[in-house]
């Protein structure tokens, strides 16, 4: 008989009663140390009072309103997007895939309207995730996510990730924008080199074609810079936000120029909660320190600390680890044992990693991991090895 929730999640035998900072607890009392924040959703670990403040204070005065009416605590929060980031105007949403169905919708719009209508091609990359919606199975094109849900949404060319002279042919004179994630997460925490993003940025100044960078989970903080291409000096004209942004409260968005947005009037998009009281009064909280260059100084200044204890422990278990990847809080061990063994070890040693795709485990802990547990998570990770070693 099937479940009475929907099975599509293949989950872990856990269960948390509570949250507390890096920490997960189970009803009986075992404490699992968290790197992986709800796959980067947590970027302030759990229960942070900053959060839990803004949430309550919003819940006692107003849930929802609607968007038919001003929004203050929305109004303010894409003010400080905009006065943070290469953006002229945010539309807020609830989750990273309704980020892409209108970053998609913003880029075949703005051709529209400069009298080019068959400029509708979106080029994306093998790997690549852009959430579960029939744009963003489409625009990732795996086999995994579209093989039956057909016909999928058309006008997505998908080119091989790295692979320059393919991404060359693949522009053409209807192609409207690329689409790329500046670090793959699910793809297995891939970076894309800076040289490469600057090559795509001539491309599109070449070309005019949009380009939209997927900071849905690289984004807010989470590589040491508030946005993962700060680190390339280049910028895009429309970008897709989620994840960390609401600290563990469901909220999206996506950013862009005032160019790129110029057809998105009145009437062209919508949500019912997007943008609602809630959201973005967490969101204001989480930006008020994530946005702090003093806290990204930090956030750098652990990924140092992590990431040389990593290259140890890479060192010390051969047969376990390969190599660390990735940048800032977003890293990646690739594994020479099978990635979920070593998920399944980490377990049993009481810290929580993510399985990625190309045989690789990602590190997501909280931004705001202390550095006794960051020594501590290490340890953990020793232990899960050796584990897996004995196997
Ligand atoms: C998680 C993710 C999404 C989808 O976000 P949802 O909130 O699950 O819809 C899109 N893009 C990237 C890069 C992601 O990591």
């Amino acid at each position: 008989m099937i479940s009475s929730v929907l099975p599509t999640y293949n989950r872990a035998p856990l269960s948390f009663v509570k949250g507390e900072g890096s920490w997960l607890i189970e009803a009986d009392g075992r404490r699992f140390l968290d790197l992986g924040a709800g796959i980067a959703v947590n970027a302030l670990g759990h229960a942070h009072p900053d959060l839990v403040a803004a949430l309550t204070e919003q819940a006692n005065a107003v849930w929802h309103v609607s968007n038919l009416y001003q929004i203050p605590q929305q109004q303010k929060l894409a003010d400080l997007l905009v006065e943070h980031t290469f953006a002229d105007t945010v539309f807020f949403t609830n989750s990273g895939t309704e980020a892409c169905e209108l970053a998609v919708k913003m880029a075949r719009k703005y051709w529209y309207d400069k009298g080019q209508p068959d400029r509708t091609d979106i080029i994306t990359f093998s790997g690549s995730f852009h959430g579960r919606s029939s744009a963003g199975i489409a625009a990732a094109g795996s086999e995994k996510m579209t093989k039956g849900f057909g016909p999928l949404l058309p006008g997505f060319v998908h080119v091989p990730w790295g692979d320059h002279e393919a991404l060359k042919a693949a522009v053409s004179d209807i192609t409207a924008a690329i689409l790329i994630e500046p670090v793959q997460g699910e793809g297995g925490i891939r970076p894309v080199p800076d040289q490469c993003l600057k090559g795509l940025k001539a491309m599109a100044e070449d070309t005019g074609l949009l380009l939209i960078f997927d900071e849905v989970q690289c984004g807010m903080g989470r590589t040491g810079r508030l946005f993962a291409h700060e680190w390339s000096g280049v910028t895009p004209d429309i970008m897709m936000v989620a994840k960390g942004i609401g600290g563990g409260f469901p909220l999206g968005a996506v950013l862009a120029t005032e160019e790129a947005a110029s057809g998105m009037t009145a009437g062209t998009h919508g949500s019912t909660y997007g943008g609602n009281p809630l959201g973005c009064a967490v969101g204001i909280a989480v930006m008020n320190h994530i946005a702090d260059p003093a806290f990204l100084d930090e956030v750098n200044r652990k990924a140092g600390a992590l990431r040389q204890k990593l290259e140890g422990l890479v060192a010390a278990h051969p047969t376990v680890f390969e190599a660390v990847r990735g940048q800032g809080l977003m890293l990646g061990l690739k594994c020479v044992a099978v990635n979920a063994d070593v998920v399944k070890a980490g377990y049993d040693a009481q810290v929580i990693t993510v399985p990625a795709a190309d045989n690789v485990i990602r590190l997501l802990p909280p931004l705001n991991i202390s550095d006794a547990d960051i020594a501590e998570a290490v340890n953990r990770l020793d232990k899960a090895a050796t584990a897996v070693e004995a196997a």
